[in-house]
């Protein structure tokens, strides 16, 4: 096991609504809309049409040429039409089927329960036509044409599972009885697809008795490095990791690097042992905007509507914000779920005016201010809402922004800079292009500035004007937004 390694900055969250270590397998919904889009690589093409009637599992959108993988139904039913979806970053076409009711689904051809007999190409067909190498920010590369990345090529499989956002899927409810030893039968079948690739598990540095388990189980085979890491946002960001992990190694060894989570190795394995396609996610319902907050199983494509109609608090209304809620934008609950679900928050709406919110102490107001009586009890359940709770005011030059930032640059200095309109090598050189869009430095600003904001729009001003910096391809990268700061 490696020392406990962290980055200078970041920030411990602790929000009400934490989601509890509790499992409910949701009902087979009556109709689901299953995105053509989903996770990382293009838009697929359907192969089925209005009326035909589909198995769950069945494939019923690809692109083999593409990078993609292939889309299936998640229920067996029909196929009663083709629509479109709208979502903050664009329209995707998908598919509705509505559903027959039953559970069962159709296994994948070539599954093993002994995996250890399935050769490398049979182990990617089943990872592929699975839809799994579509998951997480880079997917799973495999050797088949149409993967941005070749398995063979991996230096690094870096697992993320920590959990240092506002809110996480727990690695409780992930790794229960018989999926911790799952969990490392999935690495070992990644680690036959990718024979050059060393795996680091990070892992919170408070999971002791999760660590101490891996520790036992891996200490004879030395399938994989272990990394206790400090549970500070935004440890789990890729960039982030990869530089706690990677160390001075990180500029050469990144490109060579895959990031992926618990959940993923658990369906890879899953895929390959049990020949179970991408038909369902587990999904925390995470913030204070939930009746109870849980852990569901849910089929990919179920609206979230019939999700917010059983389990949403009925009184006032919620923002839905998927995943990450400091950098992921709201959605609509006409929206289903797809395979990126990990995490569906609902945070109450708050308009309220917080005039001189900054004076006033409380002892459950999220604020990295030493001023305010929250900050000496850390321990204490914060109140997360989607209020800024104070006015936008000028920088007083606190230095906090630059305290919490994960890479070290100096967000008031960068922001000061595009407010200006002093776009040039200047932002550059002081790191513009190092900024991991983490939220971290608007979130903490007690003037409420948005710098994030402005160091994207300064990012995109030095784009234009062709200051291009090289970035690192994240084809799941989520658009940029910003819900509230403490
Ligand atoms: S958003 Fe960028 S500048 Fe702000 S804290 Fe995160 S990495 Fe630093
Ligand atoms: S946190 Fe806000 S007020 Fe403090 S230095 Fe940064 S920009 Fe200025």
């Amino acid at each position: 096991m490696r020392a406990n390694k962290t980055f200078s900055g970041g920030y411990h969250f602790k929000f009400e609504g934490y989601p509890r270590a509790e499992v409910v397998e949701m009902e087979i919904p009556s109709t689901v809309i299953i995105p053509l889009k989903q996770g990382c690589g293009n838009e697929v093409k359907p192969v089925v049409k209005q009326g035909d009637k589909v198995e769950a599992g069945q494939i019923i959108g690809k692109d083999a040429e593409g990078i993609a993988a292939p889309v299936h139904a998640s229920v067996s039913g029909e196929v009663v039409s083709l629509d479109q979806i709208k979502y903050p970053r664009g329209v995707v076409n998908s598919i509705v089927i509505e559903s027959d009711g039953t559970k069962r689904w159709e296994p994948l051809a070539g599954r093993q329960a002994d995996w250890t007999k399935l050769s490398v190409p049979q182990i990617e067909e089943l990872l592929y036509t699975s839809g799994v190498t579509s998951l997480d920010s880079q997917g799973i590369p495999t050797n088949r044409e149409g993967s941005p990345l070749s398995a063979r090529d991996v230096k690094h499989l870096i697992v993320n599972a920590v959990e240092a956002d506002p809110y996480n899927l727990s690695l409780t409810v992930l790794l229960a009885e018989e999926r911790l030893v799952q969990f490392l039968e999935g690495l070992m079948i990644l680690q036959k697809m990718m024979p050059g690739a060393k795996i680091h598990l990070a892992v919170n540095s408070n999971r002791k008795e999760l660590l101490a388990q891996f520790d036992e189980l891996t200490r004879e085979n030395q399938l994989l490095e272990l990394y206790p890491l400090s549970p500070k946002y935004p440890q789990g960001n890729d960039e982030v990791l990869m530089k706690a992990i990677l160390g001075g190694n990180y500029a050469n060894a990144s490109a060579a690097s895959v990031v992926l989570t618990v959940q993923t190795v658990l369906q890879a394995r899953d895929a390959v042992v049990d020949g179970k396609p991408l038909i369902e996610r587990m999904v925390a319902l995470s913030g204070p905007g939930w009746e109870h907050n849980l852990h569901l199983k849910v089929r990919v494509g179920t609206p979230i509507q019939s999700i917010t109609a059983k389990y949403l608090k009925k009184t006032g209304l919620q923002r839905l914000v998927p995943n990450n809620l400091l950098t992921n934008v709201a959605i609509s609950d006409l929206l289903p779920v797809d395979r990126t679900f990990d995490n569906l928050n609902a945070i109450p709406e708050n308009t309220n005016r917080a005039l001189f919110s900054f004076l006033r102490l409380g002892a459950k107001k999220s604020s990295y201010s030493k001023a305010f009586l929250s900050a000496a009890l850390p321990m204490l359940e914060k109140t997360c809402d989607t209020n800024v709770h104070g006015e936008a005011r000028a920088c007083i030059f606190c230095g906090y922004c630059e305290e919490v930032c994960p890479v070290e640059i100096i967000p008031h200095l960068l922001d000061k800079y595009v407010k200006s309109n002093i776009i040039d090598e200047q932002l550059i050189r002081y790191g513009i292009f190092s900024c991991v869009e983490c939220n971290l430095c608007s979130y903490v600003c007690p003037s409420k500035i948005h710098l994030a904001w402005n160091i994207k729009a300064g990012q995109q001003m030095l784009i234009e004007n062709e200051f291009k910096q090289p970035q690192p391809a994240q084809c799941g990268k989520d658009a940029f937004a910003f819900h509230f700061a403490g």
